[in-house]
This record gives C-alpha cells, structure tokens and sequence, in this order.
C-alpha cells in the first residue's frame, strides 16, 4: 500500500470516532445496565422481545459502512440540474458531550439546513439546547444511538469503540434514543447513524423494522482527525457532487467545522450547490 492511500486510510479509521480516544477506557458495563434500567418498562421489555423473535434466526451478515446518497427529487419532478449536499453532524455524548455553539449560530446566520444526530448521552447533559435545536426548523433531530454504542449484533467493534454485544443491545441502542427523542419532540427518528458510522447488515434490518434508515456518510471532512479548517473545506470541496452526505460533529466547541464551512460554502453556492435536510430526500444506496 502507498503511502499516500495508507495516510487516506488511517486518517479514515480515526475521522468518525469522535475523537481519538472514542469511549476508552471502556465504559463499565454495570453503569450501563443501571442506565438501561430506567428506560425498560413492561410495554417496552414485551417489545424487545417479540423484535428479537422475529430476528432470531437472522445471520449478522457484512459488517460496514453503508453508504447513503440522497435521491434527488428528479422522480418527484424537481429540478434537473439541481445540485444538492446534505450537512449532518453528530454529537456523540458522554465525555464528549460540549456543544458547538457558534457553528449551529453560523448554520442559522447563514440558514443551511442541517440533520443532527444525538445520542440519549448527549441529550442528558444537553437539555435546554436540544429543546431549542429541536424546535428550529432549520434542524432535523436523528438518532446516533442511546449510549454511543457501535450497533454490532455479535460485538465487533471498530477503531476500538465501545460496542453492542448482541441484538438485544443493538435494539436498545436504537429504540430507545427513538423513543427519547419522541418523547421530547413529538417527533420519531426515521433514521439511524451508529457511532463510527460501521454496523451489520442485520442491524440494517433492525433499524428498518423499527422504522428508521440506517445513514453513514460519503464524505468525511476530517474534524475527528483533528484536521484544520482548511483541510476540512478542502475535502469536503473535492467531495462534493450532487446528493452527498458530509458528516461533521457539533458535540467539540474546539473543533473548527464553522470556520471550515466558512471557506467551503460560498465556493459550493457559487458551484450551484443547495443545501438539505435527510427528511427533505430519500437516500439510496
Ligand atoms: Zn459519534
């Protein structure tokens, strides 16, 4: 391998882990089970339980990313020549769970729809932003997961980061942030983005039969690799083609996304760029 492509790689590993030191050292799974106890309730337990009857035969199958684009409104009679990125950033939570707040001031300044996906950790530490954020028209509140656990229905993990052991898990992670959003919002998730972007094709299946799409990214803009500004707008700017997903965090005052996005974006407008929301599209794959 060259060089250059090993860099691209390893620069790939580490951009969606959310910081270099994910979620080490591993969370104790005690806490985890106390935390997940205050969210089952009888109706919910009965719930999990018939989802797992129906997958309890299914095999994990490939573990990836998968990848998403949005379906341009070409079917739906839009505009031909229409070119369309969609900005998503996470907030992963736990020891990361800082909020960006002159990048969503940037995003509202500039009104650039946006889709923000939040863990339930986030959220807890986040309370009277998420409302604000949820109730802003601008923003889309998607579901990056109840603990920030990489949803892997056999426990592998990527880069480290600490993951689901099995479907029980991989629904919890999925469920029930779904139904803390809701809860909060009056609003459900329709899709789902697991920590580090990689999950199984089973918990592809999961994520639909709990009516939510599972959405990676197709262009990484590098902020988890600590990259600058510059460099930022730069991949994204080489990235950019109708339909492509950025995926960017919001969860580190100290990363420079709004500055980056500061260089990129009168470049894309002036390329004939729009800007959209997931729910604005259907993704395909
Ligand atoms: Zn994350």
């Amino acid at each position: 391998m060259r060089i250059s492509t090993l860099k691209v790689k390893l620069a790939a590993a580490a951009a969606v882990l959310c910081l270099f030191a994910p979620s080490a050292p591993a969370r104790p799974r005690g806490d985890e089970r106390n935390t997940l106890k205050s969210y089952y309730t009888p109706e919910y337990l009965a719930f999990k339980k018939r989802i797992m009857g129906e997958f309890k035969n299914a095999g994990a199958g490939r573990f990836s990313e998968f990848v998403k684009y949005l379906k341009v409104a070409r079917d739906k009679g839009g505009d031909k020549n229409q070119k369309v990125l969609a900005l998503t950033f996470d907030a992963c939570g736990g020891r990361h769970s800082g909020y960006n707040e002159k990048l969503i001031a940037y995003l509202r300044r500039e009104q650039l729809p946006a889709t923000l996906f939040v863990t339930g950790l986030w959220i807890e530490k986040n309370k009277e932003t998420f409302a604000g954020l949820a109730k802003d028209p601008l923003f889309e509140i998607e579901n990056h997961g109840l603990l920030h656990r990489l949803c892997s229905t056999e426990g592998k993990t990527k880069y480290g980061v600490h993951a689901t052991r099995d479907l029980s898990d991989v629904i919890d992670e999925m469920e029930l942030c779904a139904r803390k959003i809701y809860g909060l919002t009056g609003r459900r998730p329709i899709f789902f983005r697991s920590a580090t972007a990689y999950t199984d094709e089973l918990s592809l299946k999961v994520a639909a039969r709990l009516g939510m799409e599972v959405v990676s990214y197709d262009i990484l803009s590098g902020d988890a690799t600590r990259a600058s500004a510059k460099t930022m707008s730069r991949n994204i700017l080489k990235g950019a083609r109708h339909g492509a997903v950025v995926i960017m965090h919001f969860n580190h005052p100290e990363w420079p996304e709004m500055e980056a996005l500061q260089l990129a974006v009168p470049e894309l407008r002036r390329r004939g760029y729009n800007f959209a929301k997931l729910e604005d599209f259907s993704l395909k794959p």
